[in-house]
Formats: C-alpha cells, structure tokens, sequence
C-alpha cells in the first residue's frame, strides 16, 4: 500500500531500503516533535500520523557528510561564532560614538565627551585585537576542501582587523579636536570592515555549507553581500556629510537640490550633509541588525560543526536477512 517513493531514501552514504528496518535513535517527529525511536522506518508517527520517512528525511544532512570533514569543527565554530560576536559588539560600540558625538546631542561639548569616546573607541579597537585569536585558530585551513581555499579568506579577514584597528585610533585622534559629527576618516575604519566581512564572507559561505538550516533558511539567512553593501551606503553618507560641510563653510547658496544651507542648533547645515547623515543612520541600523542575523547564523553553522546529525545508516537497525 505504500508508495516506493517512502520505501528508500537517500543517504550519505547512498540509497537505504526502509523496509524492514527499525528507527534506533532517537528521532523527533518532524511535526510534532514525538520520538519515533523503535518504530518501523515505514511507519507512521503515532501522535500525528507523519510518515516516519518524512521525519528521517528532514533529520539526516547527506550534503553535509558528502563535504571533506573539517581538520577540527569544534574549534572552527567557536572560532567563527567569537568573531560573529566581536563583530557585533564593535560595529555596536563605534554606531554609539557616531551617535553620542552628533552635534544636536550636545554631548560633542560636554566633558564627558572625551571619556566617551576614549570608551567606545577602545571596546571597537580591543574586538580588532581580539579577533586575531580566532583568526589563529581558523588558520590551520577552515576546510580541507580545495587547496588552503579558506585561507584567503582568512587573510583577508586578518588584513581587515588590521586596518579597522588603525582606522579606529586615527578616526578618535581626528575627531577629538572638532566633533562635528562622521568625517572623512571615518571611511578608514571602514574600509577595514569591508576588507574584514568579504574576508568572512569566503569562509562563511565555504564552512557554512556544513549547517543544513544555513544552507536552507531563505528568511533568516543574513547574506554578507548585503552588509557589504550596507557600508558602501556608510561610505556614501559620510562623503556627502564631508561635502556638505566643506561646502557650507564657503557660504555659497545656489539652485542645485540640497545644496541650500539651513541652520540647525546654531550651526550651519547643508541640505546635503543632512541628506548625507540620513543615508548613514538608516545604513548603520540595517548593518547592525544584518549583524545580529549573522550572530545567530553562525551559531547554527557551530552547532552543525560541534553536533553533526547522525548518518541516514546510524538511524536505522541493519538489514534483515542478508
Ligand atoms: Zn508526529
């Protein structure tokens, strides 16, 4: 009565007949979480009437055990899960110090402006230096797979900590003098954070490919494509700040859109350094929650590497009569 379909699936290591074989691990229903361990794998879930093949087929990852197994997947996990979190704990700390130092906060005056960006500025540089533990610990090779091609990634993502580490202290140098909100600098450290995330990029999507909900989730997958375009978007608005700054200072009103100055809290404004400052804030936002997204991804990607799901054979008693 059943369909030949249910009667064989496929496995890491290859087609395995259902018929006859018990389920000997424990194995949630796929819907309703009921453990069908010593249930027939042609049966039926008993609470919800899912076939248990359905459940087996949504447990087992093949495309997983097809890859190379990694050198050591334990230290990979935490390694990318400490940099998803340092990543976003710096790109938290420096959003902050943009903010505090905008010149309507008042803060920019305030005594307590120093220290503040003696804070934020040291939690962003002391993540940069933070992430070359992991960055040896990914060395060995992320993967075995091709020859050292996770290794570019690293040194990319090295090179990145390097410059958004320098960019941090030169951009809090510049901006203690005169806080006047993003200025060209800026663009330094985030250079660096561009170099940094196209260099996660590589490994991510190479080691990624072992977490089968990474490889699958549509809506909560964060593409790192996306947040290096998010500071493409940064890296304009702080152009147009700088430009409307260097332009307001001259005095010229013309006709060209965005071009007029208004006044905001006593100091001159260019219509197109505030259009510039928009496009940052809303860019820096997008960023920040891609992060967080990512945060979450990358522990899916550790707990895939840490607790590969079992083999399609090691859910199923041996064959009969063989
Ligand atoms: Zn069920």
């Amino acid at each position: 009565m059943q369909s030949t379909q249910s009667d064989i699936l496929f496995g890491s290591d290859g087609p395995e007949k259902l018929e006859g074989r018990d389920i000997c691990l424990h194995l949630p229903c796929s819907r309703c979480g009921y453990d069908l361990q010593g249930l027939p794998a042609t049966s039926v879930c008993p609470e919800c009437g899912t076939s248990t093949s359905q459940s087996l087929a949504s447990a087992i990852d093949p495309t997983m055990h097809k890859l190379p197994p990694l050198l050591a997947p334990h230290r990979v996990g935490n390694a990318l899960l400490m940099l998803g979190v340092l990543t976003l704990l710096a790109a938290f700390s420096i959003a902050l110090r943009e903010v505090l130092m905008m010149p309507w906060l008042g803060l920019d005056k305030s005594s307590s402006a120093g220290m503040l960006l003696f804070v934020t500025t040291g939690i962003a540089v002391i993540c940069g230096v933070l992430g070359w533990i992991p960055v040896f610990q990914l060395w060995p090779s992320p993967a075995d797979a091709g020859i050292h091609s996770g290794r570019k990634g690293i040194a990319t993502l090295a090179a990145g900590l390097v410059v958004w580490v320098a960019g941090c202290l030169l951009a809090n140098k510049f901006d203690a003098d005169s806080l006047l909100g993003p200025t060209l600098i800026d663009l330094v450290p985030l250079s660096g954070a561009w170099l940094y995330l196209l260099g996660l990029r590589q490994i991510v999507v190479e080691v990624g490919a072992r977490s089968r909900v990474f490889r699958t989730d549509r809506i909560r997958r964060q593409r790192i494509w996306d947040l290096l375009i998010g500071i493409l978007f940064i890296a304009i608005g702080i152009v147009l700040v700088w430009a409307g700054e260097a332009y307001s200072s001259t005095g010229n009103q013309s006709s060209i859109p965005f071009s007029s100055t208004f006044t905001l809290d006593g100091k001159p404004v260019s219509g197109i350094g505030f259009l510039g400052m928009a496009i940052s804030s809303v860019a820096v936002i997008l960023v920040l929650v891609g992060l967080i997204y990512l945060c979450f991804n990358l522990a899916w990607v550790r707990s895939a590497l840490q607790s590969p799901p079992p083999r399609l054979r090691e859910y199923l008693s041996p064959v009969e009569g063989t």
